[in-house]
């Protein structure tokens, strides 16, 4: 049986754990889904229709927003009960943070961010490494695999099931949640559109410069019912929230169009974006390293670019 460790805000359902499910699916027929945190029944519906055939509620009232050390006892007790052959997530930061947790109360290895997996003695893997700029091919020994995938690839498959949802009371000792979400604050600034979710990201870096930049980035991402990301020089210059953050250390997206704009392209950048379907460019340089990855470009000051292309679409649409 492989179980999935399925991510939520809330009972609203991190689409990347969808991915996780169909990866899952693909490993066996016998998928149960795990939920930690306040309001995780809500996700039961979604998780049946992309194959799990048993959602397990956590049940502690210390259990409500993210709390990675609790989420890991949560695992380690559902994993005692039921041996499943396997432990998957979503590749994502928290996705890899509650399984390590898992990882460490078992003394087991973890293996993180897996393209493909194949279950034997040992199990095989390929994950990603340094930003997936190079795929590793890895043996796992240990019964109990402990992976994550790698985020977007796979595309999530409904195959329109549904799940039985069973609760269990967890059990936590008191430095499990020394750690957690103590407050919360909205941050976003781009219309409600979270990174992952949107179609269109329209993201500024240090060529932006500075914060009141992003105004016409803001307009642009609204017109085109997108939102705004960045890189991590915005972030750390405070220009714009950590949660806007595109990359390794940052939210790894998959839009249909990624416009970057004064962004150099590190290979830290890169690793966020990649996958998205176009990549186009503004940028004074046209040796920009992002350049390589550009599926359109246009070398000139984004100043000038996106109030231009701004102005094109509102003429567009009349
Ligand atoms: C462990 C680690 C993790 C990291 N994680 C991340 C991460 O998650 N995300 C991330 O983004 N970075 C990350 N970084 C940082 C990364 O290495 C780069 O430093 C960062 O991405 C550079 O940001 P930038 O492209 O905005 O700035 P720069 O590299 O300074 O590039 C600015 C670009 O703007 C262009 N430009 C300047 N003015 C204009 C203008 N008027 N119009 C158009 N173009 C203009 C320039 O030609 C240049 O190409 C990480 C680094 C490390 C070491």
């Amino acid at each position: 049986m492989i179980l999935v460790l399925i991510d939520h805000d809330r009972g609203e359902l991190d689409p990347l754990s969808l991915r996780a499910l169909t990866s899952a699916r693909a490993l066996s027929s016998d998928v149960h889904a795990v939920v930690i945190g306040k309001d995780g029944a809500k996700v039961a519906t979604e998780v049946g229709e992309y194959g799990a055939q048993v959602l397990h509620v956590a049940v502690n009232s210390d259990l409500t927003d993210y709390a990675p050390m609790a989420s890991g006892r949560a695992l380690l007790q559902l994993v005692n009960e039921l041996k499943p052959e396997v432990v998957l997530a979503a590749g994502g930061p928290r996705g890899n943070e509650q399984l390590a947790h898992l990882a460490a109360f078992m003394d087991l290895p973890m293996a993180a961010e897996c393209t493909t997996i194949k279950i034997g003695n040992p199990h095989e893997v390929t994950r990603a490494r340094w930003a997936a700029n190079i795929f590793e091919d890895a043996l796992v020994h240990s019964d109990l695999l402990i992976a994550s995938v790698l985020a977007f690839s796979v595309e999530p498959l409904q195959v329109g099931g549904s799940a039985e949802v069973k609760e269990f009371e967890v059990k936590l000792e008191p430095a499990d949640t020394l750690v957690k979400v103590i407050g919360r604050a909205s941050e976003s600034k781009g219309g409600g559109v979270s990174l992952t979710d949107a179609k269109v990201i329209v993201s500024g870096g240090r060529g932006v410069g500075g914060p009141e930049g992003f105004g016409i980035l803001e307009e642009l991402a609204g017109l085109l019912e997108g939102t705004v990301g960045c890189s991590r020089v915005v972030t750390s210059s405070g220009w714009r929230p950590h949660a806007e953050q595109v990359g390794q250390t940052g939210t790894k997206v998959a839009p249909d169009l990624y416009l970057a704009c004064g962004i150099s392209g590190a290979m830290q950048h890169i690793a966020g974006c990649k996958n998205s379907k176009t990549i186009v460019v503004i940028n004074t340089d046209p040796e920009a390293p992002i350049l390589a990855y550009a599926d359109y470009a246009i070398i000139g000051d984004l100043h000038k670019v996106i109030p231009a292309l701004t102005a094109a679409v509102k003429a567009a649409r009349g």
